[in-house]
């Protein structure tokens, strides 16, 4: 008799953006605007934190260590955000170190999301997002952004970009156990106003609902807006999982240190999941996170800090890129946050021959001819959509700017030449 190999679980969460396109990238050897990581090094004081970690001063640091997190990184994260969350933070009970947000945001909903559950997640949204609700068994239900077209650059600004509240009531019944947010988001690059966090906050105070809030790129945010931790909005510390990560704060995405801060009634269920799947994220990393901490918290608020310096690098990187978007026709939506721009490819439709398969997103063809012809790499939007809302955005691809200026040039070259090329001329570059 046959029998299924895989588990029910994975129906319908086998396919990977990431896996496919870093792929496809690499294969077309492209200039790479298209998975967000940096391609230039982290600060000097980031590349010595780690060799001093390595470097046998503390043997130990090749050794197992606190299941929940290095001591001197719990502490230093309970204190540094005990600060901007007006909150006492008990380095033990409220800060659960990672591998990476991604594990965070799967032991979040491993531990509090049950069979049968509603999670309302908001569109576009980083796509991991939906198959781990799947695979804790729980259902997604979506709720998009819609650009408002009044003023302040109408659909082009990321801020016109907006819940509608009542809508999103609509969507809580009677199993909805929690309110994904993502702010700044990826990949719009919006940035949740306190007003629109506090819709949402009264929503989760109104039906007892969880919030888990993935804030990955808290500190890229552009002209002067504010980053709010919906966590410090009344009646939220309770009820409120913030998520972290070392490789967006300090431009080291391969080192997969990420963070949950909480109250100890969820965090504990956290933990079950983290000690019965990774015990612990790795020794040198989380001591090396630590040191960069300390350094931060010293210079808080300062030229010197890491956090104000490369928000002004990148909004000039934002800024360049968005120019050049706009002169060659492929409308940008300017981000007020995040390292990632969306981009409407409506005016290169007739540059892009239609794919054969009628099933796939417009913007998945665009970008895998992008790739393959002009060598150029983004990643398709509707990524970030539901399957039944895919078609509204597929006239968008997201362009990641964190990338040194050559490459920011590179791209812009290819973006200027192809611009002037006749439809009928496609493969001439
Ligand atoms: N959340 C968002 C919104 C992201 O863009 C990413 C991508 N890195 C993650 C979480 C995962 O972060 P990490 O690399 O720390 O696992
Ligand atoms: N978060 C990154 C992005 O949005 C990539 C994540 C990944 O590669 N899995 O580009």
């Amino acid at each position: 008799m046959s029998r299924q190999i895989q588990a029910r679980r994975l129906e319908g969460v086998d396919k990977n953006i990431w896996v496919e396109f870093v792929n496809l990238a690499a294969k077309y050897k492209t200039v790479n605007l298209g998975q967000g990581f940096p391609d230039f090094s982290p600060p000097p004081f980031v590349k010595e934190a780690f060799v001093r970690a390595v470097s046998g001063e503390q043997p130990m640091l090749n050794q197992y260590t606190h299941a929940f997190g290095h001591p001197p990184l719990v502490k230093i994260l309970a204190q540094f955000y005990g600060k901007l969350l007006r909150q006492d933070l008990d380095p033990l009970s409220n800060v659960l170190v990672t591998v990476g947000a991604y594990e965070a945001l799967f032991c979040t909903f491993q531990a509090l999301v049950d069979e049968g559950d509603e999670v309302i997640i908001i569109e576009p949204f980083f796509d991991c997002y939906e198959p781990m609700v799947k695979m804790a068994g729980g259902t997604a239900v979506f709720i998009p952004l819609r650009p408002k077209a009044a003023g302040n650059g109408g659909s082009s600004f990321s801020g016109n970009w907006q819940l509608d509240p009542l809508e999103l009531e609509g969507k809580v019944t009677a199993r909805t156990k929690a309110i994904m947010v993502n702010t700044p988001n990826n990949p719009l690059g919006k940035v949740f106003k306190r007003e629109e966090l506090k819709i949402i906050s009264d929503l989760c105070v109104k039906h007892n609902l969880f919030c888990f809030s993935d804030e990955v790129y808290e500190w890229l945010v552009y002209d002067g807006n504010e980053h709010v931790r919906i966590a410090s909005l009344p009646g939220m510390w309770n009820r409120t999982i913030t998520i972290g990560s070392a490789g967006k704060s300090f431009s080291a995405t391969g080192w997969k240190v990420g963070w949950a801060l909480g109250p100890d009634h969820l965090l504990k269920h956290l933990r079950t999941v983290h000690q019965n799947a990774v015990y612990h994220c790795a020794t040198a990393a989380q001591e090396a996170v630590s040191y960069m901490f300390q350094r931060e918290l010293k210079c808080y608020g300062t030229p010197d800090s890491y956090f104000v310096q490369l928000p002004q690098e990148l909004q000039q990187k934002r800024d360049r890129l968005a120019r050049c978007l706009t002169e060659v026709g492929m409308e940008p939506i300017i981000p007020e946050g995040s390292y990632f721009m969306m981009a409407d490819i409506s005016r290169f439709k007739t540059k892009v021959p239609p794919s054969d398969d009628a099933d796939e997103p417009y913007d998945y063809t665009f970008v895998t001819w992008m790739m393959k012809n002009k060598h150029l790499a983004a990643i398709p939007v509707s990524a970030f959509y539901s399957t039944p809302h895919r078609k509204s955005c597929e006239h968008f691809i997201r362009f990641c700017f964190v990338k040194e200026n050559p490459t920011l040039e590179a791209a812009e070259e290819i973006l200027r030449r192809w611009s002037h090329q006749q439809p009928s001329d496609p493969h001439t570059d």
